[in-house]
């Protein structure tokens, strides 16, 4: 895939020219943040240069201009996921806040100590602390359905788990740190039996793979616009008309209401219910372009190559002794990231000698610290692929592995 035109991809990323300390840089963090295309900047700065004004407030041109393409940006995004419209597609500032909107928006009124959020050990703390926050305040009780030792969810405790008490199955469609793609589909079909919640972290499926959120009937989508291509300060939450309709606010202030006396007030219709105060209205315009750039190369096409380079990676990992990797093995299908570690040295000084080398890759937690309590392990080293990825970044990683062991020797 990608193959023919990924030198025409890689022109759209400027930053990729990028020198680090005189070496070219080879940016393998994208499960973190991708890179934005000249495209989305542009957006960007005509709307400063042409039209940047607030939006619904004002009658006059400009604000007429924003409020329209913001307004449209909403439209883009529901249809990026095969949501029915604006409607069902509330922006928010990132996954993170997505997560909490709906945990306290839905949680915090409807759960109580008979209930039960069951969610997964593979959670990021996104989804992790704000459920286990949520639990404390309601008296709910929160399970995790376990992972296998090569990196599934166990689909048999699944089953256990999500009974008549769930009220909610929060799960990520794809591990940050794993790659795992999760059954997403089955498990909402489980918990639509049980007339739970199904919420669903996106942020390394959307970015990186078709993703619809009929075919897999999932109540609450979360996605962050900083992973696919966009700018940061904006993320969506994607969620079923009628349990937006319902749900109360998460932000109280301007904008979310319609009428407002000094004895009560009308909220007004989602998404801008859930839209307080002034939104991210550049940010938002720029992610609509993002999804188009993103579609023009094709989501299909996009989850090939990223399953190709981490084919390509996990082979070449697995040949070695000295290298451990976690989550589906080769073969499997698997998201565009790895993450490992080498025998005898630190992640962050794996981290810091691939930087000498001009590679950006990520060591740490990811903030999974449970996750990584079950491997039993302090952190990893993740390398992510994004559209302008090659083998021969994988190759530069490769070399550089071994370089940081010879040095080590
Ligand atoms: N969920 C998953 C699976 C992630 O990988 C991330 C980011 O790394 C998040 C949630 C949080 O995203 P954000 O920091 O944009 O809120």
């Amino acid at each position: 895939m990608m193959a023919n035109n990924i030198q025409d991809i890689r022109t759209d990323f400027p930053i990729l020219d990028r020198e680090i300390d005189g070496t070219e840089l080879v940016y393998l963090d994208n499960a973190a943040t991708t890179q934005t295309p000249e495209s989305v900047y542009e957006v960007f700065e005509t709307y400063y240069r042409e039209y940047n004004s607030n939006i619904h407030r004002g009658i006059h041109t400009l604000s007429h201009e924003a409020s329209v393409a913001y307004e449209e940006a909403h439209d883009r995004l529901a249809q990026f996921i095969g949501a029915e419209g604006r409607e069902e597609l509330v922006f928010t500032k990132n996954t993170t806040e997505s997560i909490n909107l709906v945990a306290y928006g839905l949680g915090l009124r409807n759960l109580g100590p008979d209930d039960t959020i069951v969610t997964t050990e593979m959670e990021h703390h996104a989804s992790l602390v704000t459920w286990q926050q949520i639990a404390e305040l309601t008296g709910a009780t929160i399970q995790f359905i376990r992972v296998t030792d090569d990196g599934h969810l166990d689909m048999e405790h699944a089953n256990e788990l999500i009974g008549p008490e769930t009220a909610v199955l929060s799960v990520t469609h794809v591990s940050n740190v794993l790659g795992t793609v999760n059954p997403v589909a089955e498990l909402a079909e489980l918990a639509h039996d049980h007339d739970a919640y199904v919420v669903v972290d996106g942020a390394q499926s959307v970015p990186t793979r078709p993703v619809d959120v009929e075919e897999m009937d999932a109540d609450f989508l979360a996605f962050s616009g900083h992973k696919m291509a966009g700018p940061t300060g904006i993320g969506c939450l994607y969620g079923k008309r009628r349990l937006l309709e319902e749900m109360d606010p998460f932000l109280y202030g301007g904008e979310m209401i319609t009428h407002v006396t000094f004895d009560r007030s009308v909220w007004n219709d989602p998404p801008w219910k859930f839209e307080a105060g002034t939104p991210p209205i550049a940010e938002g315009i720029a992610l609509a372009e993002a999804a188009d750039y993103l579609d023009d190369i094709g989501m299909d096409r996009v989850r090939e190559h990223e399953d190709r380079l981490a084919q390509y990676l996990l082979e070449r990992l697995e040949a070695r002794d000295d290298v451990t990797v976690y989550g589906p093995p080769s073969g499997e299908q698997r998201a565009g990231l790895v993450s490992f570690n080498v025998d005898g040295v630190h992640g962050h000084d794996m981290s810091s000698l691939l930087n000498d080398r001009g590679i950006a890759v990520r060591a740490g937690d990811h903030c999974t610290q449970p996750l990584h309590e079950r491997l039993d392990i302090p952190g990893s080293v993740r390398a992510s692929f994004y559209v302008y990825n090659t083998t021969d970044d994988i190759e530069t990683l490769l070399d550089a592995i071994d370089d940081a062991n010879a040095k080590r020797d």
